[in-house]
């Protein structure tokens, strides 16, 4: 089928179930930071699959060991384990320093099997089994995921799984109050992604990992979207140091190819028996050596210090144009939040009319989160394309 933009976009309409409200172009290929549509036009893109695509589109290590991989062994069941996924887990477990690890196929699965450990753990304990999210959070659309978020997400879904509450952000008194012996763990987002690149507060972090310890709780990072390099480090938690018992991971982990993975320590994997958990395809081989060839190239071609580097000047640079309506600019490494004083829509749609792709989250913050090897000049003309967006933008908002 070789069709156009529109074309396209009209036979998504009439196919896909529509969940998603699309912009009206389709891509067809991609290399490093850059997308081709379906009309050959080039596109810089910094949103990257939304925090995915951490060594760029079709990194050509990356491709090799999927064909690789592809032409070896694809899948087989969880009742023998593979060579490419002892490998993985090794990986994981020694980058991360956790003891052991659990591979499923997206962000939302690794956080169900974060809450079910944390469940099992808090059982192990005579505890119950509510599970303590935040203000703004996003952890995923499956039933479990949504419990701890947003109502707008919950509505139309009724009944939502009992077991979780939804706190005000990094308010520790508040959360100390709400500890009780029915309160099995609490799930946070070191730097949260949908609800507006938040980082935490290190000492709110602290407090938390305090609370848990006392309490004999199991802290939860959803490191999905910033975890595997986005933040400069290989996990936010190592920015804050400090450690949760339990972390889920996806996204940028296969560099595009879907694989999730839920890490936790002993003592949470001493509560665990078999038969608590499964998955059929959840770390099958061909994943697997996608996730290794990916963390390789992060190591191999300095990614950590790039996405340090580069997310420091670009902070600084928007930091320093004089544009009244830029209220904040925030985030870790090349998890980038800029806040304004009107919803960043309009300037999205702006931006990507000249073929630069950012994305629009929590009403006013531009959200820039590019491939870790994105070039400098790419970033320069983002923030070009950006200042030139602002006051159409600004004037399209005001005209709604
Ligand atoms: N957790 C966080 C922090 C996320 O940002 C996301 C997705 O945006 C998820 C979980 C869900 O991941 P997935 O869409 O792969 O299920």
């Amino acid at each position: 089928m070789k069709l156009n933009n529109q074309e396209y976009y009209e036979k998504d309409k009439e196919n896909y179930l529509q969940v998603f409200k699309r912009l009206p172009v389709t891509f067809t290929s991609g290399n490093g930071s850059k997308l081709y549509d379906a009309e050959g036009n080039e596109y810089i893109d910094a949103l990257a699959g939304i925090a995915v695509n951490n060594v760029g589109h079709s990194h050509p290590k990356l491709v090799k060991a999927i064909q690789e991989q592809t032409s070896r062994l694809m899948h087989i069941s969880n009742f023998f384990t593979s060579d490419k996924q002892v490998e993985l887990s090794e990986l994981l477990t020694s980058l991360s320093q956790m003891d052991n690890v659990f591979l499923c196929n997206s962000g939302a699965e690794a956080v169900e099997a974060a809450i079910k450990l944390a469940r099992k753990y808090a059982y192990s304990q005579n505890r119950g089994g509510t599970i303590l999210s935040f203000k703004s959070c996003f952890h995923g659309r499956t039933l479990g995921t949504i419990a701890t978020g947003k109502r707008k997400m919950q509505e139309g879904f009724d009944p939502i799984p009992g077991g979780f509450k939804q706190l005000p952000a990094q308010d520790i008194a508040l959360v100390k109050e709400s500890i009780d012996e029915d309160i099995a763990g609490i799930l946070i987002e070191p730097v949260q992604g949908e609800g507006g690149i938040q980082p935490a507060d290190k000492n709110f972090l602290k407090a938390l990992r305090k609370l848990c310890d006392d309490n004999k709780l199991a802290l939860i990072f959803d490191e999905v979207q910033c975890g595997i390099g986005r933040t400069g480090y290989w996990f936010a938690k190592d920015y804050y140091g400090v450690e949760p018992d339990i972390m889920s991971l996806a996204k940028g982990l296969g560099g595009g190819f879907p694989i999730g993975a839920v890490l936790s320590n002993q003592k949470i994997g001493n509560s665990i028996d078999y038969g608590d958990h499964g998955t059929t395809f959840g770390g099958n081989p061909l994943a697997c050596a996608a996730a290794i060839s990916c963390l390789n190239i992060i190591d191999s071609e300095n990614l950590l210090i790039e996405s340090r580097m580069k997310g420091e000047w670009l902070r600084n640079k928007i930091k320093q144009i004089n544009e009244p309506s830029i209220r904040e600019v925030r985030g870790l490494g090349l998890m980038i939040g800029i806040e304004f004083d009107f919803p960043t829509k309009a300037l999205m749609m702006e931006m990507f009319k000249r073929k630069v792709i950012v994305n629009a989250t929590a009403g006013n913050v531009l959200r820039i989160v590019p491939p870790l090897n994105i070039s400098k000049e790419d970033l320069e003309v983002l923030v070009e394309t950006m200042i030139e967006c602002i006051p159409i933008a600004k004037a399209e908002e005001i005209k709604v």
